[in-house]
């Protein structure tokens, strides 16, 4: 049996059909039965397609095109794809960074780490709540059941929030691990996707903030002590109208 050690170096190279048949069954059954390793896969698939979608979208500026050039001689020089250098997310990453640049309000990859870390666990437990069959805790769309349940299990305490009149029905609560400390997960419906509302003391950065990666898009903002990011696939009209209908109801 894989284990997780070996599975994760190998996940790129499994998405660029590197792998001999044997090392891909091999990974397949493993992610077929990881809950780590499966939306860590899942998210690597987003990923590629995301970038295919904006290298065509963005040109490259020329230094970028050399980087990514001099990337590619490395790789065609003999070493193994497992342990070979910057693959395509690191070249992905090069043209992320032209993309972000390029855009105006929208920050896919910043400056500030730390808000950066957040999103990107914020994004991967939103994956794993989808994949892991582990999408509440407490499952209640009585607001008065949810938010006394996180009482006494972290320090935070989310607004018990029910949106169903506004066609965003609260699905239950979870307690997730953010930036290693326990936090509140309000999980809502919206038609077929879910959204799920994470909620950590407030950060710093007073506007609103848009991220897209991986296909789900992040919006964060603060109200008084708390911070709530929340994040979702559902379609940016969607999303902004439960962000109204959310804010609204929290303030
Ligand atoms: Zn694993």
């Amino acid at each position: 049996m894989m284990q997780c050690s070996d599975a994760r170096p190998r996940l790129e190279a499994h998405l660029d059909n590197e792998l001999d048949e044997a090392e891909r069954a091999a990974l397949d059954d493993h992610i077929a039965s990881c809950a780590d390793c499966a939306p860590e896969a899942l998210a690597l698939e987003r990923l590629r397609d995301d970038i295919r979608a904006s290298a065509s979208a963005y040109r490259a500026p020329a230094a970028l095109r050399s980087q990514i050039r001099a990337a590619l001689r490395r790789d065609a020089s003999g070493a193994p794809a497992i342990a070979r250098g910057p693959g395509w997310l690191a070249v992905a990453a090069s043209i992320m960074i032209a993309v972000a640049l390029g855009s105006g309000g929208t920050w896919l990859i910043s400056g500030d780490r730390q808000r950066d870390a957040i999103a990107d666990e914020v994004i991967d437990s939103h994956l794993r709540s989808l994949l892991a069959e582990h999408l509440t805790d407490v499952a209640s769309s009585d607001k008065h059941t949810v938010k006394p349940w996180f009482g006494g299990r972290t320090e935070l305490s989310p607004p018990g929030i029910n949106l169903a009149a506004e066609g965003f029905p609260l699905v239950g609560g979870r307690l997730d691990l953010i930036d290693g400390k326990p936090v509140p997960a309000l999980v809502y419906r919206a038609g077929k996707h879910i959204i799920n509302v994470f909620v950590l003391p407030a950060g710093h950065g007073d506007h609103p903030e848009t991220v897209h990666r991986q296909g789900y898009t992040l919006r964060h903002w603060n109200e008084g002590d708390l911070g709530y990011w929340a994040v979702s696939d559902a379609s940016p009209d969607e999303f902004s109208r439960f962000e109204h209908a959310f804010r609204a109801a929290a303030s």
